[in-house]
């Protein structure tokens, strides 16, 4: 009997371990292992724990057609999972576990001490790679891993045209019967809360659905469309990505075939960039381990300049800051579970070098409320942000709002959409309403004076103080 320990690979296409569970026709149940304390620690978002509720009932429907009972364990934290999967393999006669790795430094760790427990009961582990698309360590020539995202996207690129197979097929039901019954259908993990179904259809087919549909319709027009919020010019693939109901083969196989069917070069697609972003996070989260442990990748010899402001925190985080595009994008994500790529980036300078407060508050704040929330990409991003990072932004870049909004939701669709208090106002006026305007519909005041702000942030990043 074989067992495939689930955890952000929650799909039966391009699955390695059950890929490699299910050959030779092996009897194969499977496990998922709910870990509430380690989630509260690790700030999962209460909806992404309902997104991946939902994908484990319906990836639990696909398992039991394969024959494959999924069960779900429930632990505490990681170090209660070494005893808990042993005795679950030993109750069930487990002769071999199978996963697929993750990369941030507890999984490792958990990793090594689940296998190291199971084989000292005499059960073999084999672990795999399902999550990223480049394995081999993309280095410098002299072995040291790269600190710039475009010398590495070189490397990783040639690496990946010429290391790059086709996708896993889903394994095919056969003769081969668990002597378990499946369970249960409906999972319900602890912490979870409901999530915009609507929305996010937590199923496998619809990642792969929404995969086809953006590589025929968009994937030719993401560069021109890609940062306009209000255009449905991104993937909105982060959900499935980030819990694995795809993986990110699947979308450079898709991203091939599009190639070949619409005739451009698939290595210069810059979608395949995005996705190499994600992979270069993970990629400095293996190489540096201080990232894993939530410490700045830079150290300032200064001392960064942040400073506690709870009034302006909670005004940023209920999208109350005065500020449409921020308040309209906060209110996306407290809406949805999602905000676009863009306003990620306008929010997160907005809060670090305008109000500057501490990024990890935002960083926290992120991964508790983001439906795709993923501890590399997240803290890549906060770091690019907060100018702490590897290929950071610089810290005298710092984005101004209203700027930023007359360019990329120049008619206000975007605000008026999640601000519906300003969706009368014209597209002159929406993105920096009067005074008397504000009081008429009763919009918040600017909680700063952007210029001002601006010229703090400076001079605190120089100073450190
Ligand atoms: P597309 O534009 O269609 O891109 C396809 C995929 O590529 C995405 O689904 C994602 O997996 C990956 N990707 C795209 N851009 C980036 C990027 N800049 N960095 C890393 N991966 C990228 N992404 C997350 O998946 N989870 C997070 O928790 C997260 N937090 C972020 C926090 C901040 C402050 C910032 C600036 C960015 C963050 N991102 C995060 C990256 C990015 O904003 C989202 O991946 C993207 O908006 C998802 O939308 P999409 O699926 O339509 O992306």
């Amino acid at each position: 009997m074989n067992l495939v320990w689930f955890r952000n690979d929650l799909r039966l296409d391009d699955n390695p371990a059950l890929y490699e569970a299910c050959l030779n026709n092996e009897a194969v149940q499977a496990v998922y292992v709910a870990t509430p304390s380690q989630w509260q620690q690790h700030d999962e978002a209460p909806i992404k724990l309902g997104f991946r509720s939902a994908a484990l009932s319906s990836l639990s429907k696909q398992l039991d057609s394969l024959g494959i009972p999924l069960t779900l364990l429930e632990g505490d934290d990681f170090k209660t999972l070494p005893t808990l999967i042993t005795d679950f393999c030993r109750q069930q006669k487990i002769k071999r576990v199978f996963f697929n790795r993750e990369t941030p430094l507890h999984e490792q760790q958990r990793d090594q001490s689940v296998t190291a427990e199971l084989e000292k009961a005499g059960i073999a582990c084999e672990a795999f790679n399902g999550d990223l698309l480049v394995t081999n360590p993309v280095t410098t020539q002299n072995g040291e891993p790269y600190k710039v995202f475009t010398p590495w996207y070189r490397n990783w690129l040639k690496q990946l045209e010429q290391s790059f197979t086709a996708p896993l097929l889903q394994p095919a039901p056969a003769s081969r019967q668990s002597s378990k019954k499946a369970i249960n259908t409906d999972f319900l993990l602890p912490g979870s809360q409901p999530f915009r179904d609507d929305l996010w259809p937590a199923t496998e087919q619809e990642g792969l659905s929404r995969l086809a549909k953006f590589a025929n319709r968009r994937l030719t027009h993401y560069t021109e469309h890609r940062d306009y919020p209000a255009i449905n010019g991104t993937s909105t693939l982060s959900p499935y990505l980030a819990s694995g109901l795809i993986s990110p083969r699947r979308c450079v196989a898709m991203i091939q075939q599009a190639s070949a069917e619409q005739g451009f070069d698939w290595r210069e697609s810059s979608w395949l960039r995005e996705l190499a972003w994600r992979e270069f996070y993970r990629y400095l989260m293996i190489s540096f381990t201080q990232l894993s442990q939530n410490k700045p990748f830079k150290s300032n010899p200064k001392e960064w300049p942040w400073q506690p402001n709870p009034t302006a925190l909670k005004a940023w985080q209920t999208g109350n800051t005065g500020f449409p595009i921020i308040d309209a994008a906060m209110r996306q994500l407290l809406q949805t579970g999602w905000m676009h790529n863009r306003l990620r980036m306008l929010t997160a300078s907005f809060l670090c070098k305008l109000l500057l407060i501490d990024w990890h508050e935002g960083q926290r704040f992120f991964m508790q409320h983001l439906i795709d929330g993923d501890f590399a990409s997240n803290n890549g991003g906060w770091q690019w942000s907060a100018s702490t990072g590897c290929d950071a932004s610089p810290w005298f870049r710092i984005f101004n709002p209203e700027t930023q909004s007359r360019k990329f939701d120049a008619d206000g669709r975007f605000i008026a959409k999640f601000i519906p208090e300003l969706a009368k106002l014209d597209n002159k006026q929406i993105h920096a309403p009067s005074a008397t305007l504000r009081k008429q519909v009763r919009y918040a005041d600017p909680i700063i004076d952007y210029k001002a702000a601006r010229q703090r942030a400076l001079s605190s990043f120089e100073t450190g103080n």
